[in-house]
């Protein structure tokens, strides 16, 4: 029950307890379009001011193509964060929006610090996609 749980179990790859100690991460997310094939990759990190690695890469795509769930619907999306695993709520994140992890990529039970944060507009988007209200993903999915 929940989007936090849906979204969890949805984002496939083993559970990895680990931490290089470092609070900066970068990710990588590959954006597949289904119908060229043609794939673009954005680079994620936490200097961007958009919480965590995964989510600012995330964060780039979703500009990308305007913040669009159609458009949005037309790729395929990889996640590759092998520095540390992603995080309780990243991992839920990826896994609501249907994004595969890359072998490498882990996932933790764990917050990961008080670094993580979901953008406005992130929000937003996730809130049109799942259908849901504004406060069930700052409740389920902020901590
Ligand atoms: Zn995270």
């Amino acid at each position: 029950m929940g989007i936090f749980k849906d979204g969890w179990d949805a984002f496939v790859t083993p559970v990895r307890e680990f931490n290089d100690g470092d609070q900066s991460c970068e990710a990588e997310l590959q954006a597949t379009n289904n119908a060229t094939g043609h794939t673009i990759t954005y680079y994620g990190s936490t200097q961007n001011l958009h919480g965590h690695a995964e989510i600012d890469a995330l964060y780039q795509f979703l500009k990308s193509i305007g913040w669009n769930v159609a458009n949005f619907n037309g790729y395929t999306l990889t996640i590759h964060c092998t520095a540390k695993p992603c995080c309780k709520y990243c991992a839920s994140v990826m896994g609501n929006l249907g994004i595969f992890a890359t072998g490498g990529t882990f996932k933790s039970t764990k917050s990961m610090g008080i670094s993580y944060a979901l953008p406005y507009e992130v929000r937003n988007f996730l809130r049109n996609i799942l259908v849901v209200t504004n406060e069930t993903i700052l409740s389920e999915l902020s901590q």
